[in-house]
Formats: C-alpha cells, sequence, structure tokens
C-alpha cells in the first residue's frame, strides 16, 4: 500500500470526554517513547494499575520494537485504547501499550462485494464517521456502538455491537486483520487464507498480539435513520400471554432497537418509574433535518442520566442517529452485561426483563447513595466468530444485549450486578460481554470453560501458534485460555 492511500486523520480528539488515565512519554527505546511507573485508571474507575511502561507506538516498526524489547525483559504486554472495558483485558503490570497514536485510515477501497476500509487500531469512532462522511460517496459503518470515544483496537477486539437486527457484532465486518505476534512477525488473516485462523483473529481478545490494521466492511450512505424515540409503559411492552410476539414484531420491523430503564420516575422521589424509554431506528431515503432546533429543549424527565430525552421521530445521518448522548455526562458508569439467546416467542426476554426492574428496584431504594442505576437492552444477530458471546450456529438466531448500570461509585453496585450476571446465567446460559464487569460472578471460570469448551482449543491452537510464550495473556485471561484439561 503506498502513502498516498493513506489519510493521516486530523480530527481533534474531543476534550470534554472521560478517558482512562495514561501518563506522558518520558524516554525513548529504538525511536518508541514510553513512560515508567505510572498509575492506569480506566474509564469507570474501578481498575487502576501501577505499570513498568506505557509505550506510545506510532507506527508498526514501533511495534515490533516493543515485543522485541518485552521478549528480552520477559515481559508481558497489553495494549490499551480509550481504557473503556471494565474488565481487566488491558491491564497489566508489565508492558502496556497505548494504541492511540496509531491512528491512520487507508482510501476506502470498493469491489464486487462492496465497500471496505483499512485502519490503524488507535482510530476512534468519531474520527472514522468523519473521515466516511467527507467521503466521496458518503460511507458509514451501519451498526456501531453508542459512545464514539472509544477506539478500533478496542471494539474490534473484544466483539463490541450496536443495536441492529440488520447487524451482527463488529468483529462480523472485518474482512482482513494483520497483527504483530509474539515473535515479532506481522501476520495478516482473511477468510481466503485461513478461515479457521480468521475466525479467531476477528474477536481475539488481544490474545494473539499487537493488532496493527483491521479491514472492515462499510456501507454508501444513501439513506438516513428515522429516530423515534417514546416512553410506554413496561406493562404495555413485557406483561400479558401476546408481550413476547408484539415484542419480536416491532424489533423485526425495525432497523435497530435500544430500551433504556431508570428506576425513579422523577429523580429522588418515591415512584417506580412504570415507563421505558424505547429507541427506534429506521432507514429513510429522506433528507436529514437540522439538528440544531432540536437543541436546548428543556428536559422532558427529571433525571440527570437521562436528561437529553425526547420523545418524538427526526431523521439523521447514520452517525448521528447511532452515537447520542443520552445524560448530562455528570458521571462515569459501571456496568455488568451479558447475551441471552432469545426464544423464539421472545418469553424468556419478558420474564428477564421484569425480573431485572424489581432487582434494580429493590436495589436503588436500598440506600439514597445508589439512586444512580439503569437498564439498557438491544437485540443483534448471532456471530459466527468462535469467541462470541452472541456465538450462533444459526446466523438467524437473535441475542438480546442486556445490561445493568450504575454511575462509578455507587456502594454495593459490584455485589448486586454480578448477582444479576449470575442469575441470567443460570436462568439463560447466558454469556458475559467480555468487556463489562464479570470477573467477580461466582464459579465464572469454570461455567466459562465449560460452555466455550472446544471452541477455547480451536482458538488456543491459534494462539499458541502466534504467541507460544504467553507473552500476551494477562491474568483476566490466563484462568481461562490455560491448556490443562477442560
Ligand atoms: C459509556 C460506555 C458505553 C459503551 N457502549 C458500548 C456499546 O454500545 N456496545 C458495546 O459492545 N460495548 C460498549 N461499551 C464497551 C466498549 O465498547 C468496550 O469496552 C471497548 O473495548 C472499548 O474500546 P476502548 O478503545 O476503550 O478499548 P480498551 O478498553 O482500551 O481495550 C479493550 C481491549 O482491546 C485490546 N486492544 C486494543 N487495541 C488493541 C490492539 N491494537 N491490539 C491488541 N489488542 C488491543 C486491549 O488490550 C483490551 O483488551 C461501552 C463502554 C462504555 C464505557
Amino acid at each position: 500500500m503506498t502513502n498516498d492511500n493513506v489519510t493521516q486523520h486530523q480530527a481533534q480528539e474531543p476534550e470534554t470526554v472521560t478517558y482512562a488515565k495514561l501518563g506522558s512519554p518520558m524516554a525513548i527505546v529504538d525511536g518508541v517513547s514510553f513512560s515508567g511507573g505510572d498509575e492506569w485508571t480506566n474509564y469507570g474507575g474501578n481498575l487502576t494499575v501501577q505499570t513498568e511502561r506505557v509505550f506510545y507506538p506510532k507506527t508498526l516498526e514501533d511495534l515490533k520494537v516493543i515485543v522485541r524489547e518485552a521478549h528480552n525483559d520477559n515481559k508481558k504486554v497489553r495494549c490499551v485504547g480509550s481504557g473503556h472495558s471494565w474488565s481487566a483485558t488491558a491491564v497489566t503490570p508489565d508492558y502496556m501499550v497505548s494504541v492511540n497514536g496509531m491512528d491512520k485510515i487507508h482510501k476506502p477501497v470498493r469491489d464486487a462485494s462492496g465497500w471496505t476500509v483499512t485502519l490503524e487500531t488507535g482510530v476512534l469512532v468519531s474520527q472514522l464517521d468523519a473521515f466516511l462522511r467527507a467521503h466521496n460517496p458518503p460511507l458509514a459503518v451501519s451498526s456501531m456502538v453508542l459512545p464514539d470515544v472509544v477506539r478500533f483496537g478496542g471494539i474490534l477486539t473484544m466483539g463490541c455491537h450496536g443495536a441492529g437486527l440488520n447487524s451482527r457484532t463488529l468483529s462480523d465486518t472485518i474482512t482482513e486483520m494483520t497483527i504483530v505476534n509474539a515473535r515479532g512477525e506481522l501476520v495478516t488473516y482473511s477468510a481466503a487464507k485461513d478461515p479457521e485462523a480468521f475466525n479467531v483473529a476477528c474477536l481475539n481478545l488481544g490474545l494473539l498480539g499487537i493488532i496493527y490494521t483491521a479491514t472492515i466492511k462499510v456501507e454508501e450512505m444513501n439513506t438516513r435513520l428515522r429516530v423515534t424515540d417514546s416512553y410506554p409503559t413496561l406493562t404495555s411492552l413485557f406483561q400479558g400471554p401476546q408481550a413476547g410476539l408484539n415484542l419480536k414484531a416491532r424489533l423485526l420491523k425495525n432497523d435497530s432497537t435500544e430500551f433504556f430503564y431508570w428506576p425513579f420516575e422523577r429523580f429522588m422521589q418515591p415512584d417506580q418509574n412504570k415507563n421505558i424509554w424505547v429507541k427506534e431506528w429506521e432507514r429513510t431515503t429522506e433528507p436529514a433535518e437540522d439538528l440544531k432546533k432540536y437543541e436546548g429543549l428543556p428536559p422532558m424527565i427529571d433525571n440527570p442520566f437521562f436528561s437529553t430525552f425526547q420523545t418524538g421521530s427526526r431523521v439523521m445521518e447514520v452517525p448521528d442517529a447511532l452515537h447520542f448522548p443520552f445524560g448530562d455526562g455528570v458521571t462515569t458508569v459501571l456496568d455488568v452485561g451479558c447475551a441471552i439467546k432469545v426464544d423464539s416467542d421472545f418469553g424468556n426476554i419478558c420474564e428477564a426483563i421484569t425480573e431485572v426492574v424489581e432487582k434494580n428496584w429493590e436495589f436503588t431504594t436500598s440506600m439514597p447513595e445508589r439512586m444512580g442505576t439503569a437498564i439498557e437492552f438491544r437485540f443483534i444477530k448471532a456471530s459466527d466468530k468462535i469467541l462470541s458471546p452472541a456465538y450462533d450456529k444459526d446466523p438467524d438466531t437473535i441475542f438480546c444485549m442486556i445490561n445493568v448500570m450504575a454511575a462509578s461509585g455507587t456502594p454495593g453496585f459490584e455485589e448486586y450486578s454480578v448477582g444479576i450476571a449470575a442469575n441470567w446465567i443460570h436462568k439463560y446460559n447466558a454469556k458475559p460481554h467480555w468487556p463489562k464487569m464479570w470477573e467477580k460472578v461466582d464459579g465464572i471460570v469454570s461455567y466459562l470453560r465449560r460452555e466455550y469448551g472446544d471452541r477455547i482449543t480451536r482458538f488456543n491452537r491459534v494462539r499458541k501458534s502466534q504467541d507460544p510464550t504467553d507473552m500476551f495473556v494477562n491474568d483476566t485471561w490466563r484462568p481461562i485460555f490455560q491448556e490443562n484439561e477442560l
């Protein structure tokens, strides 16, 4: 690939965003800057680690230098993007690699199967959105994670997802990946070259090495999205003999659907909220509206965490529709989330929602400091990536990606949320979404090893060929991917 095909993206990173806290580069080894002895904290504030070094690479050669240094010094290596994961997947006390400076985006390419774009893994979602929007013709990723301040290394590695029933996980949009392995070699993964290794690379949890580039499918943005926000009662959606099938019909009609629930009808007032925010996206050829007219509207509900909520319907460009603020940004949040395979009549989902609303109410009202909680859920189609929590052989299987959340620092959230996750696991065979807080769930390692079973063996076969000395394995992944009998 020539330099003519590469855009060094100039987009400024937003200043108001809470990222993980990194150090400042202070020394250089073979042209790669690094800092030493920094305390790293993630976005949610639930993880802190004293690292020996944080590296700040800019080029492929830098990545190879870091791997060589780690090999010579017998150190573990974990990459970090915006630090928005709540599980300790990015954490190591040895060498962390901040990929934020790896932010080149290549010129999109069109072939018989559509458009693709190749990017380095430090590219922010907002940077790619802006780049694709300015392209002629305008392009977009059709289903995306909610925040645009996270980076592609993080969201592809962890199998992240949006809300579309016409889509799967973001790992399922990958057509090629290049990764620097523990020997310092750049390895290219594609379905044509080796389907099994490619499957593993697409959702690799950072265990194959340092991802250099990913090529993902993008779409021509010749439609917009009509976004409709409503506030129906929980009873009308989730109660009664036809509730599940009605919910299913509603979801199938939409391009995407997302639900947010907060427990108080009015903030810190005693009445339980009987309504739920439903956000529905439908493709349309109508022109996008000027969104300025909606700025500064008085809040419709009394809750600082969801102060942007307004009922109504408006047409937006795809990225504007997919990334929306939902509160005052008054706090960061903690999150436990799982994938639940949906029964054909959606009965298990109606049951799960009804139950979690009650458990959330009990938790939230048991102490004034617990007022900032919420429940969020979306639906996607199955992934064929063997480590996806939404993995299924039937591509039409639907998964509910469901989360309980609370403001960072909410007392007792860990105990409450791991209890919720354990219940979903017990009742629905749910699988935790890897970036969320799943590590403290009782018996989780043996459950995951049993459930992923042969898929762990297959994953390890590829992983060991790239990282025979476990350079990229940290304490989060070691218990799950250890090679003793499954
Ligand atoms: C407010 C909020 C909203 C969220 N919404 C969603 C959502 O809508 N959907 C969803 O699925 N998730 C969501 N998440 C989870 C989030 O998308 C994931 O945690 C994602 O991994 C964050 O990206 P990051 O850049 O912060 O990655 P980090 O958390 O910094 O890293 C994640 C993992 O990626 C690895 N990694 C990063 N770059 C590389 C590389 N170059 N090579 C190898 N490994 C690498 C790291 O080692 C780490 O293991 C949300 C999180 C927050 C805080």
